[in-house]
């Protein structure tokens, strides 16, 4: 029963992640790069995506969106494209400082590797749907524990086992479902959060991971209401410098 609830909310989650990036195609926030455009960024990604060997079977596209974001993003990986989208303050950072610029295209190009851009549809989504079952599930427990009590007081309802059952089971079983999925969603974070570790790790290697380090340092992206996306900073931080200097953890 659960498996069958589970899928059914995944679809869900799933065909709303996939056509996020169309959507945005159609509306015109997200715009094909013109070929004559961004020849500084096509030429460093395409160089990239050779040293990382990248699939020749993917050919990378690239868009640009007016988005206050820093980093270009992967967005859809879809019948052999990869989809970079450029945010436009991108172009100029990387004119002031290509280096940081490829070690953040290294980070993205990685999740290509690693083809994580499933899991990132995935995980950005989990959370908002969860939200849309579990808020109208709590207020429809709430709802039923009222009216139980609400017709316990007009003597409607005898005293005795069902109304208090009834309030149980209106209690018991949302957040049977809650704990549910808390615990996939926490399992969802885990995997992404490691997937942005490796990721870095493709930067520190194609790339400069101490480049890497002063953009973690330096850059702010837009708050996230949700921060399923990216581990902390300072983890991130900690991760990239233990790979200069690995530790031996005691036991
Ligand atoms: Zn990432």
């Amino acid at each position: 029963m659960s498996s069958v609830a589970t899928g059914f909310l995944l679809y869900a989650v799933i065909r709303e992640g996939f056509g996020k990036f169309d959507k945005d195609v159609q509306a015109g926030r997200i715009t094909e790069l013109k070929e004559s455009q961004g020849a500084s960024i096509r030429e460093m990604t395409l160089a990239l995506a050779a040293d990382m060997q990248l699939p020749p079977e993917y050919p990378i596209r690239f868009w640009k969106t007016m988005s206050t974001a820093q980093y270009p993003s992967v967005q859809q990986v879809e019948e052999g494209d990869v989809n970079i989208v450029l945010p436009v303050n991108y172009f100029l950072y990387h004119q002031q400082h290509p280096e940081r610029s490829k070690a953040i295209l290294a980070h993205e190009l990685g999740h290509v590797r690693q083809r994580d851009t499933d899991l990132y549809m995935l995980s950005e989504k989990f959370y908002s749907t969860v939200r849309l079952v579990v808020v109208p599930m709590m207020c429809l427990s709430l709802f039923t524990v009222l009216l139980m009590l609400v017709l316990n007081g007009n003597n409607q309802v005898q005293d005795g086992f069902l109304p208090v059952a009834v309030s149980a089971l209106s209690v018991i079983i949302p957040g049977a479902f809650i704990v549910f999925y808390m615990g996939q969603y926490n399992k969802i974070k885990a995997l992404r959060q490691q997937s942005e570790h490796l990721a870095d790790m493709n930067a520190y290697l194609y790339a400069d991971g101490d480049r890497l380090l002063e953009v973690l340092q330096t850059l702010q992206e837009p708050g996230r209401r949700n921060n399923i996306v990216h581990p902390p900073r300072k983890e991130r931080i900690a991760y990239i410098q233990q790979l200069y200097n690995p530790q031996i953890i005691p036991s």
